[in-house]
C-alpha cells in the first residue's frame, strides 16, 4: 500500500527565521520530502526572510547544504534537490526595522494561499504581524505558524495571544506543538475513537493509572543559559506532555475537527487538579563520563533549575476521578524514549492454580525512537507443562501490520506544515487551550519557587532521582524502565 498524497492548493510560504537552525534542520529538509512526494504545486514558493544579508542564489545554496547534511535518503535524488531548491526565494528582512519589507510585499502573492511561519524568538512575533498588516502583505486569509515557547507564563502567553489578535483573527493562527504531528499520537485516536474495544475500558473502572515519560540522553549544554530560565516543567510539561495527556484522556469529541477536538482537550486541562508539594520532583543531572554536570552545562553554579522533573497528577472528572497520572521527563537519562503507558486493573481473581498474580494489561503507545503501539496480553505459555500463563506484547506497530515498506512514515513538521496550507488546524493548540496549560502551570511553579525547592540530585545516564522512585513505590506502583 503507497501512501496516499493529497495535493494542496498553490502557496507561498514565507519563513521568517529561515536560515536559522529550526529552519534548516527541520522546516525545509521537511519541506523537501513533501516537494517529492509530489504535494507542492508547481508554482507554489517557499521564500525565506531573515537577517543575513543573501541574496536567492545565496540561500538556495544554503538550503542545498542542510538537505546534504539533515535530509534522509531522498537527498541522494540530485535532480530533486535542484528542482526543490529553483522554488526558494530569499529576502533579507528586519523584522524590527524596514528593511526589507517592501521587496517581500512584491514577492508575496496575494491570490494564493500565504502562510507565514514565525521561525523566530518570541519576542519578534509583535514585530513580523505588525508589519505584515502595515505593509499590506497578509490578508484575512493569511496564515500564521508559530513555535515554542509560547510565553513563559500565563501573563506573558496572554499577552503574545493579545499581540498577535491585533492583527489575526484565532483561525489563522497555527501554535506549532510538533508532538501533535507524530503519526503515533494521531493513531492514538484513531485506536481510541476508531474501535469498539478500547472505549468501554477507558475510565476509571478498568485503568489502574497512566504514566507519560518524555526521556533526553542529551544535556543542555549549548544552550545552558537559555535553558536555565525555562526548566523543564516549562520546556516540556507545559506544552509537550500536556497535549499529550490531553490525547490520552479526553472525552471522545463529536466530530474530527479543529474546535470539536480542542474543547475536549481544554476540558481537561481545567480538570487537572493542583498537585501536592510532595508529590512532584524536580532534579539536575550529575557530572558523568559523557559530560559535566546540569550546573556546569547551565553556567551557573547555584541553579536550582530543573532538567529533570516527576509528577503524578489526577482529573477531577467522573471519567478519570482517582485515576493517577504519573508524569516525567528529563534530560541526560539512560535512554532517549518517549512513551505512554496506559496499565489496566486485575479483576483480583486466578482460576489459573499457582498463577495467583495475574499480569496487568498495558497499552504502550511509542513516540520516539520508534514510533508504535503494542498491547501486553497474556497468553499460555506454549508447550506442554500445564497451564503456565505468559504476557506477551501484541504489536500494534502499523508499518508492520500492513505489511508494506512504502508506508510513509511522515515528519511531524512536513505534516503539520501541509496541515496549515491546507487550513486544518486541529492539530495545533487554540490560544485558550495554551492559556489553560499555563494557568495550571504557574502555581506549581510559584510553589516551589516560593519553597526554595532544591532539585534532587541524579546521575548522567540513569532513571532520574531515586525520590522519582518512590513517586510511584509508595503507591505500590513503578515506572515503566527507559528503554531506547
Ligand atoms: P536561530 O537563532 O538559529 O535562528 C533565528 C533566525 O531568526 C535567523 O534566521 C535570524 O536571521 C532570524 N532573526 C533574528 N532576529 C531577526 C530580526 N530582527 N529580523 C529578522 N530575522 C531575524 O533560532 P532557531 O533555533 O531556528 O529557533 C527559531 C524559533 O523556533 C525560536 O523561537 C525557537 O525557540 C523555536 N524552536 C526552535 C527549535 C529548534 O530545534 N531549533 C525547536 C523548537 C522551537
Amino acid at each position: 500500500m503507497v501512501a496516499r498524497v493529497i495535493p494542496v492548493e498553490t502557496f507561498d510560504l514565507v519563513i521568517f527565521g529561515g536560515t536559522g537552525d529550526l529552519a534548516r534542520r527541520k522546516i525545509l529538509p521537511g519541506l523537501f520530502r513533501r516537494f517529492l512526494a509530489g504535494q507542492m504545486p508547481a508554482d507554489s514558493r517557499i521564500i525565506g526572510a531573515a537577517r543575513s544579508a543573501l541574496d536567492a542564489d545565496g540561500y538556495r545554496a544554503m538550503i542545498a547544504d542542510a538537505i546534504e547534511e539533515f535530509g534522509g535518503d531522498e537527498k541522494t535524488n540530485k535532480k530533486g534537490v535542484a528542482d526543490f531548491i529553483a522554488r526558494l526565494d530569499y529576502v533579507p528582512i528586519d523584522a524590527k526595522g524596514e528593511g526589507g519589507w517592501k521587496a517581500l510585499a512584491e514577492l508575496v502573492r496575494t491570490d494564493v494561499v500565504q502562510a507565514f511561519y514565525f521561525s523566530v524568538g518570541p519576542s519578534l512575533f509583535g514585530d513580523l504581524a505588525e508589519r505584515l498588516h502595515k505593509h499590506k502583505i497578509s490578508t484575512s486569509d493569511s496564515r500564521i505558524v508559530v513555535e515554542k515557547p509560547f510565553g513563559r507564563d500565563l501573563e506573558s502567553a496572554q499577552a503574545l495571544n493579545a499581540t498577535l489578535a491585533e492583527h489575526f483573527n484565532e483561525s489563522q493562527i497555527y501554535r506549532i506543538d510538533h508532538y501533535l504531528g507524530k503519526e503515533t499520537v494521531q493513531n492514538l485516536m484513531a485506536v481510541r475513537f476508531g474501535n469498539v474495544l478500547f472505549e468501554p475500558l477507558w475510565n476509571n473502572h478498568y485503568v489502574d493509572h497512566i504514566q507519560i515519560t518524555v526521556a533526553e540522553t542529551v544535556g543542555v549544554a549549548g544552550r545552558g543559559a537559555y535553558y536555565d530560565k525555562s526548566g523543564a516543567m516549562r520546556d516540556m510539561v507545559q506544552n509537550h506532555l500536556m497535549q499529550l495527556l490531553c490525547l490520552i484522556a479526553m472525552e471522545p469529541p463529536s466530530k474530527f475537527d479543529a474546535d470539536a477536538v480542542r474543547d475536549e482537550k481544554l476540558k481537561v486541562i481545567r480538570a487537572l487538579e493542583p498537585i501536592e508539594p510532595h508529590h512532584i520532583v524536580r532534579g539536575q543531572y550529575e557530572a558523568g563520563p559523557d559530560g559535566p554536570s546540569y550546573r556546569e552545562d547551565a553556567e551557573n553554579p547555584r541553579s536550582f533549575t530543573e532538567s529533570y522533573i516527576a509528577m503524578k497528577t489526577h482529573i477531577a472528572n467522573w471519567r478519570w476521578s482517582g485515576v493517577p497520572f504519573y508524569l516525567r521527563t528529563g534530560k541526560r537519562l539512560k535512554a532517549r524514549a518517549s512513551e505512554i503507558t496506559v496499565v489496566f486493573r486485575t479483576n483480583g481473581h486466578s482460576i489459573f492454580e499457582g498463577e495467583k498474580d495475574q499480569q496487568q494489561n498495558v497499552l504502550s503507545i511509542h513516540l520516539q525512537p520508534n514510533e508504535g503501539m503494542d498491547l501486553q496480553v497474556t497468553i499460555k505459555e506454549p508447550g506442554p507443562g500445564g497451564m503456565r500463563l505468559v504476557s506477551v506484547p501484541l504489536d500494534m506497530t502499523f508499518a508492520d501490520a500492513l505489511g508494506d515498506q512504502d508506508v510513509e512514515v511522515t515528519d511531524a513538521y512536513e505534516r503539520l506544515i501541509m496541515d496549515v496550507i491546507r487550513g486544518n488546524q486541529t492539530l495545533f493548540m487554540r490560544g485558550d487551550e495554551v492559556e489553560a496549560a499555563w494557568a495550571w502551570t504557574d502555581p506549581l511553579i510559584d510553589g516551589w519557587e516560593a519553597r526554595n525547592d532544591v532539585p534532587k540530585l541524579y546521575d548522567a545516564g540513569s532513571s532520574g532521582p531515586e525520590d522519582s522512585l518512590m513517586l510511584l513505590h509508595r503507591d505500590g506502583r513503578k515506572w515503566r524502565e527507559i528503554k531506547g
